[in-house]
């Protein structure tokens, strides 16, 4: 048996007012979406568990059939293992970010989207100044690194910063054990930072200069029963996000790399499509996520979400399910947003979303319509425990 599985990121909405009361799903026209509906399954979903917050990586884990309330420990650790970064399991990994606070107030949480380049260089000089045998940072991709500490315990409680926009930090730093420790890296960093010259041009050219780093999403390293031993089938992952990645490479995981994914408005669905499916020829299964639909939510830009799921629709879904049939093998689809975010809110929402899957012995449900929000909860269908949405997927 072959499985395919699409993830529009955040794809899943409410009755926006831009659109007249309607959903994107409402409005796009998925003709291949709906066919899934039709001809198989349509419900909804509890991807985020009751009391975790509704991140794309809590939600991801819990559609790849992991229970997040047991295995999630932050989001530097999922991070840490997209980019490779070998640990061990007592080492702390938390999320670096280089931001923006001036007179005491978190201004800009990406410090003016620096440049990887330029936020190499600053990274770079962190490390000389604080690094050692048990504290290193990483240099990731624009404003977002890692730092992980060796040998040191903390029971910390931190915030992201695009939480605080606008807000005095001081109500807002780390707290519990450790997070003197902490505190004294980021009060640290500003003497660095400050008069950097990296950062002196920033200022020159009227650029959000990157005055500190800030440390939240930490955690150490998940224990996640690989994929295969859970499930006896090997799969492959095609994403633009290094979160996606992390879970795919910890759960043993191929990620194939499309040249042309961007994480955006602008990325190459046609890429990911025929990538995933030449990936399907030597995988039981592929996923395919586009964080494109997440993007147009925290933008609150309708007509962007539409074309983006209408580009899934005809670009991924379409072609995947005519090579699923052309493989002269049993098969099944499914097609699930991650979790809501709505345009009228554009941020991620917990609510239950909607599904769709078809194939081999998954006989159509009663009264199915096509895959819209609405649609999903009129079938009285729902997996109420998210990650076991994976084991009605692929064992039934
Ligand atoms: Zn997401």
């Amino acid at each position: 048996m072959k499985y395919a599985i699409v993830i529009p990121d955040g794809a899943a909405d409410r009755p926006a007012e831009a659109l007249g009361g309607r959903t994107p799903f409402e409005v796009a026209r998925l003709p291949h979406m709906d066919r899934i509906a039709a001809e198989g399954r349509l419900g909804t979903a509890q991807t985020v568990p009751p009391g975790m917050a509704p991140g794309s990586d809590v939600a991801i884990l819990s559609v790849l059939g992991y229970d997040a309330v047991k295995c999630y420990t932050g989001r530097a650790p999922l991070e840490a293992a997209a980019q490779g970064i070998q640990c061990r399991p007592d080492d702390w990994l938390f999320r670096c970010n280089l931001v923006t606070v001036a007179d005491g107030v978190m201004v800009d949480y990406s410090a003016g989207h620096i440049k990887t380049q330029e936020a190499e260089v600053l990274i770079r000089a962190l490390e000389e100044q604080f690094g050692s045998d048990t504290l290193r940072f990483y240099p990731g991709v624009g404003y977002r690194h890692l730092l992980v500490s060796r040998g040191e315990t903390f029971k910390v409680r931190t915030t992201p910063p695009h939480d605080i926009l606008g807000q005095r930090v001081r109500k807002h730093l780390p707290k519990g054990k450790g997070a003197p420790r902490l505190q004294e890296l980021m009060d640290g960093s500003r003497q660095v930072l400050e008069n950097h010259p990296v950062n002196r041009i920033r200022r020159d050219l009227g650029e959000n200069p990157a005055s500190q780093i800030w440390l939240w999403g930490q955690g150490q390293r998940p224990s996640l029963t690989p994929f295969r031993k859970q499930w006896g089938l090997g799969g492959a992952v095609i994403t633009a996000v290094d979160l996606v990645r992390g879970i795919a490479r910890l759960i043993g995981w191929d990620v194939i790399d499309v040249p042309g994914a961007t994480g955006y408005y602008d990325t190459d669905y046609t890429g990911k499509g025929r990538a995933a499916i030449e990936a399907l020829r030597d995988h039981d299964l592929v996923v395919v996520h586009v964080e494109a639909t997440d993007e147009a939510g925290h933008n609150g830009a309708a007509r962007e979400k539409i074309k983006a799921l209408e580009s899934i629709d005809r670009l991924i879904v379409g072609p995947l399910l005519q090579a699923l049939e052309q493989t002269g093998q049993p098969w099944r689809i499914l097609v699930v947003p991650d979790h809501e975010t709505p345009l009228a809110i554009r941020t991620h929402e917990r609510k239950p979303v909607p599904f769709a899957m078809m194939g081999a012995g998954l006989e159509p449900g009663r009264g199915n319509r096509p895959m819209t929000e609405a649609d999903a909860r009129k079938t009285g269908m729902h997996v109420a425990v998210g990650h076991e949405l994976i084991e009605y997927f692929l064992r039934r």
